[in-house]
C-alpha cells in the first residue's frame, strides 16, 4: 500500500486572525526516492508568529509569502526513514525546513557543523531533548541571544524588560539577562504566565499588560526605570514602556506581534494617555490622524534612545557558537524551557490560531 503524507495547506489568505477554514489538510502519496534523496518522517514541527505575515498576499519586509495550496514550510525535527543520501542513514535525527507535514522527501545537503541555513539538513544529537532545536536551541533562542547580547549589550545592575515573556524568545532573553546580573521584568498576558515567569524562569517581576493597572504596575516593577526593552509585541505595550525608558536605553526591535493580524493598535487593552491638553491633543491625533510619530520621535531624540531592528537569518552564522554556549546552560538547568506541545497534525491550524491570540504557553510545537 502506498505511503501517504498528510500536509497542511493554506486555501485562502486570512483576513485578521486566521480561521480554521483558511487551512486544509490534504493527503498525497509519498514518492519513491531518487539517488541523493532522503525520506524524512516528522517528529515535531514549529509554529511561529512570523508565519502569520507570510500568509498575506503582499510580501512582508523581509520574507516571501506562503503560496496557496502548497504545504506550509517551516522548521521541523525529523527522523530519517529511508536514505539514498551518502551522508544520512536510517534513524538519524535532523533539523530541516520540512514544515507542516508528516513526511518530506529532501535532497538538501547535510551541513558540516550545526547550521540553520535553508537548503541544508543538520544532524542532531540527543544530548538534549530534540524538540528544543525548534525553540530555545533553535531560531527563537538564537534570536534572543543575538538581540539581547549583541544589540542590547546588558550590564550588571541594569533593568531589562521583555514582553511575550513566557515564549521561547522572551523566556530566553530574561534568563540570559539574569545570568548577566540584570534586574529582569517580564510582560505577559495573565496571572498564570506572570507567576510562571517569576517562579520558573527567575524573573524579578512580571507584569500583566491586560490589567488596567499595567502602567502603574510596570512603574513599580522598574524602580530604576528601564535600560533595555526587548521589543516583541509593539502596540500599547510599547507605548507604555516608552514612558519609562531611561536616557540612552537600548531597544532591540525583534517582533511586533500586535500588528501581525490587522495592523490596528486601537483595539488593544491598556491604552494610556497623558492628561489635560496633551490628552486632548493625543485623542485628536488618534481619531483624526492616527499619528503617534511625534510622541515616539521626540522620545527617541530627547532620551537619546537606540533602536535597532534585526532579522535573525542575517546572523545564522552565529548558530554553532550559540549552541556551544547554550547547551550546557540548559543541561545544567541554568536556562529552563517551557514547551506547549500539541499532538497530531490535524490540530495544527487551531494551535496556530491560538498562538496569534496569545493562548499558547511556551514554545508552540506540533508532535506527530
Ligand atoms: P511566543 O511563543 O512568545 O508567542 C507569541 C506571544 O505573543 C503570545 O503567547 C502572547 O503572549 C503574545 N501575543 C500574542 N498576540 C499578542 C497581541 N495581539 N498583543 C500582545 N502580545 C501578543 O512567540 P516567540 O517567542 O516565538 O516570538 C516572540 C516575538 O519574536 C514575535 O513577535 C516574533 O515574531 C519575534 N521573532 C522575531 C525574529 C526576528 O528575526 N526578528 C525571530 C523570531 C521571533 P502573552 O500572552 O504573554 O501576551
Amino acid at each position: 500500500m502506498a505511503l501517504m503524507n498528510k500536509q497542511v495547506v493554506l486555501v485562502r489568505r486570512p483576513n485578521g486572525i486566521p480561521k480554521r477554514t483558511d487551512f486544509n489538510i490534504i493527503e498525497t502519496v509519498v514518492p519513491s526516492l531518487k539517488e541523493g534523496e532522503v525520506l524524512l518522517k516528522t517528529k515535531y514541527f514549529s509554529l511561529d508568529p512570523y508565519m502569520r505575515p507570510r500568509m498575506n498576499s503582499t510580501k512582508g519586509s523581509y520574507i516571501e509569502c506562503f503560496k496557496l495550496g502548497v504545504p506550509l514550510d517551516g522548521a521541523a525535527v525529523c527522523v530519517v526513514e529511508e536514505s539514498r543520501h551518502q551522508k544520512l542513514k536510517v534513524g538519524d535525527i535532523v533539523l530541516s525546513e520540512a514544515g507542516w507535514q508528516t513526511y518530506a522527501v529532501s535532497s538538501d545537503r547535510v551541513s558540516e557543523g550545526m547550521s540553520l541555513n535553508l537548503g541544508s539538513l543538520t544532524k542532531l544529537s540527543d544530548e538534549v531533548k530534540i524538540s528544543y532545536y525548534l525553540g530555545v536551541l533553535g531560531m527563537p533562542g538564537l534570536t534572543a541571544h543575538y538581540g539581547l547580547l549583541d544589540i542590547g549589550r546588558p550590564q550588571a545592575g541594569e533593568t531589562v524588560v521583555v514582553a511575550a515573556a513566557t515564549g521561547p524568545v522572551g523566556s530566553m532573553v530574561g534568563q540570559l539577562a539574569k545570568l548577566k546580573g540584570c534586574r529582569v521584568v517580564g510582560i505577559a498576558g495573565g496571572t498564570e504566565k506572570c507567576d510562571y515567569a517569576m517562579r520558573e524562569f527567575g524573573f524579578d517581576a512580571c507584569v500583566d499588560y491586560k490589567r488596567k493597572s499595567f502602567a502603574k504596575d510596570l512603574k513599580k516593577a522598574c524602580p530604576n526605570k528601564i535600560d533595555i526593552y526587548f521589543e516583541n509585541v509593539g502596540g500599547s505595550v510599547f507605548k507604555t514602556v516608552l514612558r519609562f525608558l531611561n536616557n540612552f536605553a537600548r531597544v532591540p526591535v525583534c517582533g511586533l506581534i500586535t500588528y501581525y493580524n490587522d495592523g490596528s493598535t486601537l483595539q488593544e487593552p491598556g491604552f494610556n494617555l497623558a492628561s489635560g491638553y496633551a490628552k486632548l491633543q493625543a485623542l485628536w491625533r488618534m481619531f483624526f490622524h492616527f499619528d503617534q510619530t511625534p510622541m515616539v520621535m521626540s522620545s527617541i531624540l530627547g532620551k537619546r534612545l537606540k533602536f535597532q531592528g534585526f532579522i535573525i537569518s542575517d546572523h545564522f552564522d552565529q548558530y554553532a557558537s550559540f549552541l556551544k554556549e547554550s547547551i550546557p546552560l540548559i543541561q545544567s538547568g541554568k536556562i529552563k524551557v517551557k514547551e506547549d506541545i500539541v499532538k497530531g497534525i490535524e490540530n495544527s491550524p487551531d494551535a496556530f490560531i491560538r498562538l496569534l491570540q496569545g493562548k499558547n504557553f511556551g514554545k508552540l510545537l506540533v508532535e506527530i
